[in-house]
């Protein structure tokens, strides 16, 4: 069988859980936290780098940083994952839902400048698939109209964006706050586990409290305060020193695994491009601006029913692949309080889009298993 996804040990992950266990403390914010912390801010130039139990909590987190309250209004592709919306929507936030691009994914910048109003807070950019959205596009239009930029880098880590001057920056760093994930489906994984991101300084304090259920804790083992107590809203946000241990032992073989997923990509995207010459299938388009970090491989089928029938088709080989989102102004949520509202390119991507088994451990073989019964699917000899 070939799994959608399989997690994956490549290092020191269970001797550092041990060294944990053995040094006394695993609740969180101990040496392991810190070096994870450490590791990021120093490789990717951000500001700075808080661990958290997900990115859906970095996320939360971001929202309360932003001081969203009700009626404020937040920008956030369709396609997306809920917590991109849901994190605002818990603050009372109206979600205002916009259209990919038509070539990826995406946010389409130009409907963004068409949904801003003197209410809008926030603009969410997911970089889908590690893939970057047009930060320069995004930022712009924030800082001209006085609006934060939380960035779902949920799938974005280790790639980048270059700058129209040629500056590179990491996803992650240009906004004004950024969440990753390190679920057991993304490149560096933890289990369940995230970070959020503060690239701007006045934030740090409260980012602190907020994480440590609305006490000033942080400050007071640093010294800086001679008793904590509670100061702000806030939650449990902190994970577990057996997490940031599992996370550090990744994050020593980040490059390793990160060119052994690129050769994978790579491979899929080379053998798979003959087909998309036939035009059975559409491949990622990537934009001049934009890395790839290898975290997903998607193709485009033509149809809703064409990808059912492969899927079912690589089924029964036991391979499978799985879909991805579905429109989230489609969604039961979002209609039980608002109007159904056109959003196409969206459409098409969740109609439209399959992920193929993609995972640290997937060898040579079952690759070329998933390839060649793509092939047979549209009964092309390859
Ligand atoms: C995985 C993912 C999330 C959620 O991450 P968790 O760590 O599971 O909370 C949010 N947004 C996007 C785009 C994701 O891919």
């Amino acid at each position: 069988m070939i799994p959608f996804n399989k997690p994956f040990i490549i290092g020191k992950e269970l001797q550092y859980i041990e060294e944990a266990v053995k040094s006394g403390k695993i609740s969180g914010d101990g040496i392991f936290t810190k070096k994870c912390q450490e590791f990021f801010e120093k490789n990717y130039d951000f500001q700075k780098v808080l661990l958290t139990t997900s990115c859906t909590d970095a996320l939360e987190m971001a929202a309360i940083l932003c001081d969203i309250k009700p009626g404020d209004e937040v920008i956030v592709p369709s396609y997306t994952f809920v917590s991109s919306a849901n994190a605002f929507a818990l603050r009372g936030a109206k979600i205002v839902f916009v259209d990919s691009c038509g070539n990826n994914p995406n946010i389409d910048v130009n409907e963004i400048s068409k949904h801003i109003t003197s209410k809008t807070r926030v603009i969410v950019p997911v970089h889908y698939a590690g893939v970057s959205c047009d930060m320069e596009g995004i930022m712009k239009l924030a800082n001209e109209f006085g609006i934060f930029v939380v960035e779902d880098a949920a799938q974005a880590i280790d790639s980048y964006y270059t700058f129209f001057d040629g500056t590179k920056k990491a996803l992650g760093s240009i906004g004004h706050f950024a969440a990753f994930s390190f679920h057991e489906t993304k490149n560096i994984i933890a289990g369940e586990g995230g970070m959020l991101v503060i690239n701007d300084s006045r934030y740090n304090e409260r980012a602190e409290i907020i994480r440590e259920k609305g006490t000033n804790r942080s400050a007071f083992f640093r010294g800086e305060v001679n008793k904590y107590g509670w100061v702000d809203i806030g939650s449990s946000f902190l994970p577990s020193e057996l997490i940031s241990a599992f996370l550090y032992a990744q994050l020593e073989n980040l490059k390793a695994i990160q060119s052994k997923r690129l050769s994978i990509w790579n491979k899929y995207y080379d053998e798979l491009k003959y087909l998309q010459e036939l035009g059975c299938i559409q491949l990622p388009v990537q934009p001049v601006y934009a890395t790839n970090n290898a975290h997903m491989f998607y193709i485009l089928c033509r149809s809703y029913e064409e990808r059912s029938a492969l899927i079912s088709d690589l089924k029964a080989k036991d391979i499978y692949p799985v879909f991805h989102y579905l429109s989230l102004n489609k969604s039961e949520f979002y209609l039980k309080n608002n109007e159904e509202i056109n959003i196409p390119n969206s459409d098409r991507y969740t109609d439209c889009l399959l992920r193929l088994p993609f995972y640290y451990a997937l060898d040579k073989d079952n690759q070329d298993q998933v390839i060649k019964a793509i092939y047979a699917f549209y009964k092309i000899i390859n």
